[in-house]
């Protein structure tokens, strides 16, 4: 079953044009979609989880028809949005507990089961007493997880779940993840790199609105494979640099601008063939280079 989106577009009141004539099929798996800030991304993912309509375009998954029929979506719909808001002081288990009987789990004992197979899921069952309000970034997104795992959905979609995680944090937020996207469509939308890098092999670039690259991990990096070069400056070569060459990135590498820069054709003068990244290839597409 593929999430289709077609010709999606959204201008909010003020002007801005949110979503243009967005177009992705996303099937079964953990699909990325990265973007800088304001990119786009939770304007599309608040319309995939019918919380905000579009002006024009269809979505449908499977043969849902998302944008008309938000109840069948909803049913099949596990939402992690990027604020989760306030957490009461309820403890894990009660809160997960609570949003069970809300999606319509009406009995005690299969309910119970349920929160107890997702308290474990995502590493919280040793938690389950404690109060959701105490809980650290990291904990707080696992939890975020359990409950959008409610009632088996068949699309989970995560809005940034990894911005203010720490490194172990993190890990421990991929590898659930992982775990879970294996039969059904995950949808995650991140402007970390290594998120996309680490747990999808479907992705989607996107900025001011528009899809600038949809497909697979290996295709993206094939676009740069080879025109990629780097080399260690100083900083104050940095703006003869950026003058002479297609600058892709420039990072400090140990106190020192290491640049990345296009190149269809051999550079010399001290550059080398830099193996090829997804860094590149979202930095070179948001900056028109490919
Ligand atoms: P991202 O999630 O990639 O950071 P958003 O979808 O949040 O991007 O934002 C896309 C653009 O739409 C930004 O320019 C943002 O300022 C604008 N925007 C988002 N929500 C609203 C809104 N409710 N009203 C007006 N503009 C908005």
């Amino acid at each position: 079953m593929d999430l289709q989106i077609k010709n999606l577009n959204k201008q909010y009141s003020n002007g801005v044009v949110a979503l243009n004539n967005v177009s992705l099929t996303i099937s079964k798996g953990m699909f990325g979609l990265l973007g800088p800030n304001g990119a786009g991304k939770s304007s599309l993912m608040r319309t995939l989880a019918t919380l905000q309509d579009a002006d024009s375009g269809t979505v449908t998954l499977g043969d849902i028809d998302v944008l008309n029929d938000k109840e069948s979506l909803r049913k099949v719909l596990g939402y992690l949005p990027q604020e989760f808001g306030v957490y009461p002081r309820t403890s894990a288990a009660e809160l997960l507990d609570h949003l069970a009987l809300l999606k319509g789990f009406d009995n005690r004992s299969e309910r119970k089961e349920i929160v107890n197979q997702l308290l474990i899921k995502t590493n919280l069952y040793e938690l389950r007493k404690k109060s959701v309000s105490s809980f650290s970034g990291g904990m707080k997104q696992r939890f975020g997880i359990a409950q959008s795992l409610i009632g088996n959905p068949k699309l989970v979609i995560v809005d940034e779940p990894t911005a203010g995680l720490d490194p172990g944090e993190r890990n421990r937020f991929y590898n659930i993840l992982s775990e879970i996207g294996e039969n059904i469509i995950i949808l995650l939308s991140t402007h970390i790199v290594q998120d996309v890098r680490e747990l999808c092999t479907q992705m989607a670039i996107m900025d001011n609105g528009k899809v600038l690259f949809s497909g697979n991990t290996d295709d993206a990096l094939q676009l740069v494979k080879g025109k990629v070069w780097e080399r260690k400056v100083e900083k104050s070569e940095l703006p003869t640099y950026q003058m002479g060459y297609k600058i892709v990135s420039n990072k400090l590498v140990g106190g020192k601008p290491l640049i990345h820069v296009f190149s269809e054709t051999d550079l010399d003068e001290g550059f080398v063939l830099a193996e090829e990244t997804l860094e590149d290839v979202f930095f070179a597409k948001l900056n028109e280079l490919i």
